[in-house]
């Protein structure tokens, strides 16, 4: 069988200098795991405007729907700030999105033990968190239309409309069940149905699939405001978070927080399966582009790596593989392995990207 392909888009500022980490582990698990990908690199965001002028080339965008997976980096900085929206970096990553039909975006919420006491809660409500949540992606109010700032009676209104087909809420909630199932085997809904009519849909859509293909999973539904209280009050009651697009947002924004640095947080943006059977995907950390550390090799690469973790996990059925990753990142944390954002009053000297990169290899070597 053939190899499976990756393409990887490093991008903009810290993008490429975490992603050459990426890289290092990719060619581990080929030299050690005998599990070899076909790795092709190309530009996204400002580096794909500097050399194209746009942001995206429309050959990455063929390659992108061609390959098994995409790794990202990071878009965007100073330097392209004044460019007219419509070429600005992150709209290549719009274009990703969009044209891959990436619907459901998974954010884990993993609080790693040794890094426990970086959150700002308690230490004993998040050591050990393992969440999921499972945000809409394609739709709702940020796609809805009409849309726009009208002149009303000699005033300005600003409208958007936050607007759902059963369609859409449907294969968002297949996901989150899907995932549910290889993990904890509960699923928590959140949407606003008390004021809005998208989300009576939203709810009985939800308890539709559920009934008709996943009643071995446990289903609850709670209203968004409640959501965003209970996560910053006992968040390990949740295990799969389901929402759509706009709470997804800040959900996701405020569950990744209870775990510490943005320099930990992995992404994945999946689609339909394709004809291997394999979803559309693209993997990314969460984090930007950082110009503050950009060129000082300080970036950590831990968000980076552990959104390959994730493509080995859903793109490629790697789930050993990826516990194998993830242990390896466990296990360097608890040796007291730290880049700068993750240094605690305690002080102590950081290692630098490509140090983290050595250690977490060495403990791959060690988990043979
Ligand atoms: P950012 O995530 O780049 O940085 C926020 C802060 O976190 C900075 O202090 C940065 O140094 C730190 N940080 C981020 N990642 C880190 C890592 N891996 N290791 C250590 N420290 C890390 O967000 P920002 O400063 O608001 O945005 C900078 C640029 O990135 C902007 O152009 C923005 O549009 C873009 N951006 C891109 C994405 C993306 O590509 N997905 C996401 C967010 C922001």
């Amino acid at each position: 069988m053939a190899n499976p392909s990756l393409l990887i888009l490093a991008g903009d500022g810290i993008g490429p200098e975490v992603m050459d980490e990426v890289k290092r582990i990719i060619g581990w698990f080929g030299d050690k795991r005998d599990l070899t990908f076909d790795v092709s690199e190309d530009l996204v965001g400002g580096a794909a405007y500097d050399a194209h002028g746009v942001p995206l080339h429309d050959d990455t965008m063929a390659k992108a729907q061609d390959v098994d997976a995409v790794l990202l980096g990071a878009v965007g900085g100073p330097k392209y700030d004044d460019l007219d929206f419509s070429v600005k970096p992150e709209r290549g990553l719009l274009r990703l999105r969009k044209e891959m039909d990436l619907f459901a975006n998974l954010r884990p919420a993993q609080c790693f033990d040794a890094l426990a006491d970086f959150s700002s809660l308690k230490k004993e409500l998040i050591a050990g968190l393992d969440i999921m949540i499972v945000r809409e992606l394609t739709s709702g109010v940020y796609f809805g239309e009409p849309r726009g700032i009208h002149i009303e009676n000699n005033m300005r209104v600003g409208i958007n409309t936050q607007r759902y087909t059963e369609a859409e809420i449907e294969r968002a909630a297949r996901a989150a069940f899907e995932l549910a199932k290889k993990r904890g085997n509960k699923v928590c809904s959140m949407e606003k149905a008390n004021v809005m009519e998208s989300g009576i849909l939203w709810r009985d859509v939800v308890n539709e699939v559920h009934q008709a293909d996943y009643a071995d999973v446990e289903l609850s539904h709670m209203y968004a405001d409640n959501g965003a209280m209970q996560l910053v009050r006992a968040p390990k009651q949740f295990d799969v978070i389901l929402t759509d697009n706009l709470f997804g947002d800040i959900l996701s924004d405020c569950a990744a927080m209870l775990t510490g640095s943005l320099g930990m947080l992995p992404s994945a943006s999946l689609g339909l399966p394709m004809a291997n059977g394999r979803p559309k995907a693209m993997y990314e950390p969460v984090h930007g582009s950082a110009p503050d550390i950009t060129g000082q090799a300080k970036a950590n690469p831990i968000a980076c790596i552990l959104s390959f973790a994730m493509a080995l996990r859903y793109s490629f059925d790697q789930g050993a593989e990826a516990d194998r990753l993830e242990a390896a990142i466990e296990k360097v944390l608890a040796d007291g392995a730290r880049t700068a954002d993750l240094m605690g009053p305690e002080g102590g000297t950081p290692l630098s990207t490509s140090e983290m990169g050595d250690v977490i290899l060495a403990a791959l070597d060690a988990s043979l």
